[in-house]
């Protein structure tokens, strides 16, 4: 058995799962020397919501931290996660950006690319795949992993010979909620080294607390690399201590041949940084998670529901939302649930939940998703439910990123007017985040502080307080005060917005922004007709009239803010 090799994710993903992506470059760069002395087969350093966070929250150019990263390390290669098509966004990208895009990132330093797509789609990935080899780097292609009736062995085996065909370098099993058993890794990798030439690296967080079993279980099958991290920032949903791993393997065939003084010569380092950064970690995501061995929920989507829910007032119903869940993702058609796809899944559930009645509601995101417009859906959606989603629209049978005109001119000239561009690669993080990006390059993002909570003292004079601790009998509850009649100062009483019980009334039935409304009192409606549309758990939705009538009153206008109940308008 040849030796296991390590790659180490302490600066990449082990801070995007552990403390929200907010590790800064200057509490990377006093530690890379020791880093690189190791021997790691790669250190994953950027990409994934690193680009993001670091112009949003910490005022940093990302561009300049791979390069003052690469210039930090003289042997070991840098490595970065991209989302095929997504780059590090969370949308389609049109192909001049994704190729611009690439060739920069090899130019400013990342060795090498390991490139995924959520739906396991290749139209998706072979783009980014073929330039990035054209730039002479590693490519290493994942496979994000699940488990469903239509993700097999074969069809696992399938895309792994394509992205071999593709030239891939090697090959990651990207198991992002960190539901691979033990069992299913040996066989799943053992099919894998049968049927490709190219090593194979294991990546499985440990969500569920199984990972350092599969991480046992891949050895005994041949892996060549597992993803590691240092033990500070291991477990919970970050990824196994490499420190146990290098003592486990020492002496056995899989071997990693690093020296476990040296590593434990860095641990104290990242036991401060851990310290430093402790207002962000969340105990919820540092215990083992069930209800990912139950529903196979990966752990970011689980804290994402539950604020959705908390937002609407209705926690109670997490129950039924997580019973929900897999039976979205069935009627889905069994997408791996990894960002976008959790939360088109996710939020499909809500709704279903929260409205009573299964796809009432169905948010735009949905509609894109059965068009096709994230990819090749793995499995079948029924007809008739496919008929409900998409009305007389057609599911296209094109790569989605062949819809997309050529945008980096568009985008370089808008810069320019702007004053904006001094770089390349200043227009690239344009292209990619266009409204946090101006900010950004305008100077005008503050570095986030390091703090648990806002002090009282530090909100605003406009700021009026909604929630509340109540204390009785020394137990605390959290209660939210909603108002629903305004006084306005030294005038008459504002005209109250009625509540669910009047006739005629269409009601929304979440709480919400409206964003739009699409009629006028007096309009003649027909049963179906679009009325408003109100954003909700970061998605549009539309409310219909569910009968013909006549507009009578309208009680809210755009912006307005409404609960689940609230009377929208009267339609008689
Ligand atoms: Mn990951």
């Amino acid at each position: 058995m040849a030796k296991v090799k390590i790659t180490d994710l302490t600066l990449r993903d082990a801070h995007q799962s552990l403390l929200a992506t907010r590790m800064r470059t200057r509490d990377m760069l006093p530690i890379l020397e020791q880093l690189d002395s190791v021997g790691f087969y790669s250190l994953e350093v950027w990409g994934g919501a690193t680009f993001d966070s670091c112009i949003r929250y910490l005022n940093e150019d990302p561009w300049e931290r791979i390069r003052s990263i690469k210039r930090g390390l003289e042997n070991t290669p840098t490595q970065m996660l991209l989302r095929g098509q997504n780059l590090v966004g969370y949308k389609h990208y049109p192909d001049d950006i994704v190729e611009k895009f690439v060739v920069l990132a090899a130019k400013n330093g990342v060795d090498i690319f390991r490139i995924f797509d959520a739906m396991n789609d290749l139209r998706n990935m072979e783009l980014s795949i073929r330039v990035a080899k054209r730039e002479g780097a590693h490519v290493q292609g994942a496979i994000s992993y699940t488990t469903s009736p239509v993700h097999t062995l074969d069809t696992f085996a399938e895309m792994a010979v394509k992205l071999e065909e593709l030239e891939c370098d090697s090959i990651c099993i990207k198991d992002m909620a960190g539901i691979i058993t033990p069992k299913d890794a040996y066989d799943l990798i053992k099919r894998l080294k049968k049927t490709v030439s190219i090593p194979i690296d294991l990546h499985s967080h440990c969500t569920s607390g199984m990972a350092l079993m599969s991480y046992q279980a891949a050895c005994d099958a041949g892996v060549d690399i597992l993803d590691c991290v240092f033990s500070p920032l291991s477990q919970g949903t970050s990824f196994p201590p490499v420190e146990s791993v290098v003592a486990a393997l020492r002496g056995t065939g899989c071997d990693t041949g690093l020296d476990l003084e040296a590593l434990t010569e860095i641990t104290p380092y990242f036991t401060e940084i851990r310290k430093k950064y402790a207002s962000l970690l969340n105990p919820v995501s540092e215990r083992v998670d069930v209800n990912v061995l139950r529903y196979q929920i990966p752990g970011g989507m689980l804290s994402n529901l539950m604020s959705q829910l908390k937002e609407q007032g209705a926690l109670d119903k997490f129950e039924e939302v997580l019973k929900e869940t897999p039976k979205v993702r069935k009627d889905m058609g069994y997408p791996p649930l990894v960002t976008p796809t959790s939360q088109v899944v996710g939020t499909q559930a809500v709704m279903n939940v929260l409205t009573g009645e299964r796809y009432k509601v169905i948010p735009n995101e949905v509609k894109e998703y059965v068009k096709g417009m994230y990819g090749r859906i793995p499995g079948e959606i029924d007809e008739d439910l496919k008929k409900k989603i998409l009305g007389d629209d057609e599911p296209i049978t094109v790569r989605p990123a062949d819809l997309l005109e050529p945008q980096l001119t568009f985008f370089a000239k808008e810069a320019e007017t702007m004053g904006l561009m001094k770089s390349e690669e200043d227009l690239l993080t344009y292209a990619i985040f266009p409204a946090i990006a101006v900010k950004f390059l305008r100077g005008e993002i503050e570095e986030e502080k390091l703090e648990a909570k806002p002090e009282p003292s530090a909100l605003s004079d406009s700021a009026v307080p909604t929630e509340f601790l109540v204390e009785i009998d020394g137990d605390e509850f959290e209660v939210k005060v909603v108002p629903t009649g305004f006084v306005e100062l030294g005038g008459e009483h504002k005209k109250k917005r009625p509540r669910a019980g009047v006739e005629g009334a269409i009601a929304s039935s979440m709480q919400g922004i409206i964003l739009k409304i699409s009629v006028r009192e007096g309009d003649e409606l027909s049963e179906g007709d679009v009325v408003a549309v109100i954003e909700a758990m970061k998605m549009e939705n539309e409310i219909v009239a569910p009968y013909s009538g006549t507009v009578e009153e309208i009680f809210v206008s755009e912006g307005d803010t409404v609960s689940a109940g609230d009377i929208i308008m009267i339609v008689k």
